[in-house]
């Protein structure tokens, strides 16, 4: 699991952050270093946010699992369980007003049987946290069409953070437990659910 790592990479950023970005796991770059999102596609992921006036202090950024994947490898259910509660724990600790998946394995740790490519771009409300899942920037950085998609669902985060409400009842339940109990919320919706 955590064998062939270098260091753990919990996450960093503002610890009472509105907005909380949760990717999928730490790359080499990430490994080295000891903070997450510092290769390109966290430079993507810091001109994304220039562009909505925001910078990587004024977030909290962190990954589904806190050890990097041999090889660079998909994370297993294993490692993703293992991690949990550390992620939990996080999200409950920041409280933020709005939560930003980036690519399917974190979209999919709140909304298990949801798919990237519809999901994107669309407001969920998953237990106290409001979910609003963008493609990962390591895709924006594949493809063009990826990448334009990418910068329109992020120039919707600066309104949606403003009518959203930092919650104050705090209760995570274990795995996520998004398939239940999922109701859409604010302008666009959700109807894969
Ligand atoms: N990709 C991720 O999902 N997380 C990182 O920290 C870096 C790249």
């Amino acid at each position: 699991m955590a064998e062939g790592r270098i260091q753990t990479v919990p996450g960093d950023g503002d610890p009472n952050a509105e907005l909380m970005f949760i990717g999928e796991g730490p790359g080499a770059n990430e490994d080295k270093q000891g903070h997450p999102f510092v290769g390109q596609a966290g430079k993507l992921l810091d001109r994304l946010l220039a562009e909505i006036g925001m910078t990587r202090a004024d977030v909290f950024v962190t990954n589904v699992v806190k050890c990097r994947p041999p090889n660079n490898r998909d994370p297993e259910s294993d490692e993703i369980a293992a991690c949990e509660p550390y992620l939990d724990e996080q999200i409950r600790g920041i409280r933020p007003k709005l939560i930003v998946p980036l690519g399917r394995f974190a979209m999919n740790y709140f909304l298990p049987r949801a798919k990237i490519s519809r999901a994107h771009g669309l407001t969920t409300r998953v237990g106290d946290w409001l979910i609003f899942p963008v493609y990962h920037p390591a895709a924006g950085l594949r493809q063009k069409k990826m990448l334009d998609t990418l910068r329109e669902d992020f120039l919707a985060i600066p309104d949606l953070l403003a009518a959203a409400e930092r919650p104050d009842v705090v209760e995570v339940s274990p795995g996520g437990g998004a398939a239940e109990g999922v109701e859409s919320a604010g302008g666009a919706q959700l109807s894969l659910l």
